[in-house]
């Protein structure tokens, strides 16, 4: 093992990792090794926001993790793509911020996540956050590094349709969709900054760059974690050459490496269920048999409506290239245009039904369609159109990720299990006729010429569920693998530590024991404020 003398070690410079980084080096007291699997974020769709479509489909940007088949879900096995590069997530997704409810971090907390709370979460919230204008002080940041922006101005005029055509409905305006009360129709947070996408790498990692502290590789991909009895003291790296070398640490090692591969770090490292790992030839450190249990995700539940002229739509700007060249003189001028948006214009939060007690249902709206491409990229449609999808906030169903090898270039086995529990294709399609409901209101209804998918003939309990089973896309939010919780099955503490062993914590949305409502990256950005935090507190 190199003498390097790092005290922490961080695994991955994703939406979490990142802001690890940063904070364990701010004092200057504690050095840390910051190890990357994927390359730099040079990449120049990058900083445009509608270049999401270009990143996705640029396979050494990305994990390109495929789900097991399985018949509840058509048989599909779907890409469940993950960033490989500086940022992670954040580099390459679809720039929605989104933190939840307060009722999802009360949830933690009484689950025996102790300091979860939504009150005791709303500051590393805001920590992260710099919002120059808008929202309260109660529930917002004005300095973090975390640059943010409505999207209010540069929403499309069928997305302004949408919006009090669901009013009309009985949803009402939320002002502020972050205030741990999301219920309504509201204006979205993007992580943008005068048209440019602000990923955690561009901001937390750009500012600590210059510290003496802070050593960052890339394409380091961390192999497995090495242990001295059951304590934590270095990782194994390989490098883009292949070549294999080890690296040690005082303090701890930090795991960020994300929901998916998170746990297939600790599996290949002999954390995990004992049985398995020695079925496998890897001596069990720990038997954990939790670790990469409780994946949970959300689905995509897509109602797409052909409208009556182009300009209700965008699709039509988005596959034409001299529009496309205008656009992109705006962005670059100004920040502005069809390039500077995040990836649904609106979104909003209900209840499925008069019995359930907090919103279960996500619709968000995009005055586009498009189709994914097996290789899970998007390709927008030949007709004016746009598309509402609902998304079940708490699914039931809960997956699996593990290793099927020692051999860390060998895929885990992904099995999401989707729409294994039959709640979720109840909430889902009790989300779709909402949205059909608000479909039909007159601020938007004269817009459509008709439902093309699933069709408005799609409506009986059984057509609905073949619809959701074979149609249904992820969100890409894979969360819950590596758990915390005070019960002896939880893989970790509430302080992050993997039980059973020492120096060893897990910072990243691998960590949440139910999924946040609504998009993840915040919630992945407040563990990493906390994560280090708690770390801090533990050197201190
Ligand atoms: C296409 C897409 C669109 C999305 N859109 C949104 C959105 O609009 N809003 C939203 O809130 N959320 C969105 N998300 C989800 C959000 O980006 C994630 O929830 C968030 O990035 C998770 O943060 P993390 O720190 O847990 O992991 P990540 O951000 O994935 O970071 C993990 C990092 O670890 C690295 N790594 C992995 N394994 C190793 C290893 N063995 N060694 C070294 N490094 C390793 C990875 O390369 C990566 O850089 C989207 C995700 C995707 C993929």
């Amino acid at each position: 093992m190199s003498n390097a003398s790092h005290d922490y070690l961080v695994v991955g410079a994703g939406a979490a990792g990142c802001i690890v980084a940063n904070r364990l080096t701010a004092s200057g007291r504690h050095t840390v090794l910051l190890l990357e699997a994927g390359g730099r974020d040079t990449n120049p769709w990058i900083p445009i926001p509608a270049g999401i479509s270009r990143l996705l489909a640029i396979p050494d940007l990305l994990w390109l993790n495929r789900i097991t088949p399985k018949p509840e879900f058509g048989g599909r096995s779907i890409a469940l793509l993950q960033g490989k590069l500086l940022g992670g997530g954040t580099s390459i997704n679809g720039m929605m911020y989104v933190r939840g409810q307060r009722g999802d971090y009360n949830s933690w907390s009484e689950l025996g996540c102790t300091g979860w709370s939504w009150d005791e979460v709303l500051p590393y919230f805001k920590k992260s956050e710099c919002l120059e204008e808008g929202g309260s002080d109660a529930f917002h940041g004005r300095s973090g590094e975390l640059k943010l922006s409505w999207m209010k101005e540069n929403i499309h005029d069928t997305a302004r349709a949408f919006l009090e055509a669901a009013q009309q409905d009985g949803l009402r305006f939320n002002e502020d969709m972050n205030s741990g009360v999301q219920e309504g129709i509201g204006y979205l947070l993007g992580c943008i900054y005068k048209g440019r996408r602000q990923s955690t790498a561009n901001t937390f990692l750009r500012a600590a760059a210059g510290r003496p502290n802070l050593e960052t590789r890339t394409t380091s991909l961390v192999r497995r974690v090495l242990f001295e009895e059951r304590r934590a003291v270095g990782v194994e790296i390989e490098d883009a050459s292949g070549t294999v070398s080890t690296v040690r640490c005082n303090r701890e090692v930090l795991l960020c490496a994300g929901t998916l591969s998170t746990p297939l770090v600790l599996q290949r490292s002999g954390v995990g269920d004992a049985a398995h790992l020695a079925s496998l030839g890897i001596q069990p450190v720990v038997d954990l048999p939790q670790v990469g249990k409780n994946l949970q995700d959300h689905l995509f539940a897509h109602l797409k409506f052909r409208l009556r002229e182009p300009r209700f739509s965008l699709n039509a700007t988005l596959s034409s290239m001299p529009r496309m060249a205008l656009e992109a003189m705006k962005w670059l001028l100004f920040g502005t245009g069809w390039l500077n948006v995040t990836s649904s214009h609106l979104t909003s939060f209900f209840r499925s039904g008069p019995d359930v007690h907090r919103p279960d249902v996500q619709a968000s709206m995009r005055p586009f369609t498009f189709t994914i491409l097996p290789s899970g990229a998007p390709k927008i449609d030949d007709f004016p159109g746009m598309t509402v999808s609902a998304i079940q906030t708490h699914p039931y169903s809960r997956g699996e990720v593990r290793i099927r090898s020692r051999d860390p270039h060998e895929d885990g086995t992904i099995d999401a299990n989707y729409l294994s529990d039959p709640r979720d294709i109840a909430i889902l399609a009790r989300g779709l006729a909402r949205i059909r409901g608000i479909m039909r209101q007159p601020a938007i209804a004269d817009r459509v010429v008709e439902e093309v998918e699933p069709g408005a003939d799609v409506t009986s309990p059984e057509a609905l569920e073949h619809h959701l089973r074979t149609e249904c896309q992820t969100v890409y939010h894979p969360v819950g693998t590596c758990r915390m919780g005070a019960d002896a099955d939880a893989v970790l503490d509430p302080a992050l530590r993997v039980r059973g062993v020492q120096g060893l914590r897990v910072i990243d949305a691998s960590v949440m024991p139910v999924i946040s409502s609504g998009n993840t990256v915040a919630p992945a950005m407040m563990i990493g404020e906390k994560g280090a935090d708690l770390t801090l507190a533990d050197a201190r």
